[in-house]
């Protein structure tokens, strides 16, 4: 059986992070990597300071980088594509472009440098850097997620299809069920030799991209990034996630592991703030969740962003990702077509006012 390893990092210290990321690595079957190039994929979701929890600490995956020199890496690839990416990937505010020139690694633009693979029947842009890379790591941040109810290691590869090219697989794959299975198959694709997740702060509330940061000292390994994801999601007291029940029911035994350091059950965050509405119809859309797709019906179960005018500063980057197009700018006001609405949160994940509730 898969083992997942659980430690203790109560900072971003680099030598509390040095040792947590060694026990994870020590504990658990990681791949040797002397000589090989390898792609790490933080999740970058906005350039955002690291004390917002928004992103994969760069301090974390910078421990980590170190750690892959010592054990004989040859490349070493850093890389993501926030949704709303239209320029260059300059990740300033949240210390990666910092990081990656102090450690002499490469920043990949998934942007400039993508090709197409077949995922569902549809051609689906992807990172090249997956293509170059001989070992891919995830290195995902533990967040709470509006539609998925958690984003781990797994929703976290998401990021290498480049920037707006993600708008259309939430209108193709709308409820948390049928996204899950795409997630599946995108996970597959991208051939993750090892995900990591980053725990010290982890964000409860509104997240992804708008919740609170909360404490919570840990740092999570495993060669399956469901395992992963499954003891993220015990940790902030879900029964389960979207992702793991339908990843369970479709692949049974596919999240189990081994533990054999920490039990994610007796890390259980008292009171942890989590998002439940992507859940409530997972049972149902297994079922349902093709036929609703073929007449694109959201569910009505699952609320509708609603804007406050007081925050926005119509920047429009939710215009510009919203998939349905229910969005535009009105005489500098956020205008709202809500029969259009999907309800796949994109506009709330990447607002950066804190002007979309849901
Ligand atoms: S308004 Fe927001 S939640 Fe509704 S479809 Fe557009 S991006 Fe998705
Ligand atoms: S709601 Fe947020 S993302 Fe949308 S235009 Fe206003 S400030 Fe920008």
């Amino acid at each position: 059986m898969t083992s997942c390893a659980i430690v203790r990092c109560p900072d971003y210290g680099m030598d509390n992070l040095r040792q947590a990321i060694i026990r994870i690595i020590e504990s658990t079957d990681f791949p040797a990597v002397k000589g090989k190039t390898v792609l790490i994929k933080p999740n970058i979701l906005s350039d955002a300071p690291p004390e917002k929890a928004i992103t994969t600490d760069a301090r974390a995956v910078e421990a980590l980088v170190a750690i892959l020199k010592e054990r004989g890496a040859g490349r070493i690839i850093i890389g993501d594509s926030p949704a709303t990416q239209v320029a260059r990937l300059q990740p300033r505010a949240s210390g990666f472009m910092e990081m990656a020139e102090r450690q002499g690694i490469e920043l990949a633009d998934f942007r400039e440098r993508n090709r197409m693979h077949a995922i569902d029947g549809i051609d689906v842009p992807m990172a090249s850097a997956l293509d170059e890379a001989a070992i891919v790591i995830s290195f995902a941040k533990a967040k709470t997620h509006q539609l998925m109810s958690a984003t781990g290691a797994v929703k976290n590869m998401f990021g290498t299809i480049p920037g707006l090219s993600k708008s259309p697989m939430h209108l193709r794959y709308r409820e948390p069920v049928s996204f899950a299975r795409f997630l599946m198959k995108l996970y597959d694709e991208c051939h993750v030799d090892y995900a990591f997740l980053d725990a010290v702060i982890a964000m409860e509330g509104q997240g992804p991209g708008s919740g609170t940061p909360r404490h919570a000292g840990l740092m999570i390994g495993s060669a399956s990034g469901y395992a992963v994801d499954r003891a993220e999601g015990i940790i902030m007291g879900y029964d389960s996630t979207p992702l793991i029940e339908t990843a369970e029911k479709l692949r049974p035994g596919i999240s189990e592991a081994s533990y054999p350091l920490l039990r994610p059950e007796d890390l259980i965050i008292p009171g942890y703030r989590r998002i439940e509405s992507g859940k409530k119809d997972t049972f149902r859309t297994l079922v349902l969740g093709s036929v609703r797709n073929l007449f694109r019906r959201p569910s009505s179960r699952r609320p509708r962003p609603s804007f406050d005018a007081g925050k926005c500063r119509a920047c429009s980057r939710c215009v510009s990702i919203c998939p349905a197009k229910a969005l535009r700018i009105e005489s500098g006001h956020i205008a709202f077509t809500k029969r259009r609405c999907i309800r796949c949160y994109c506009c709330h994940e990447v607002c950066p006012f804190d002007a979309i509730n849901v």
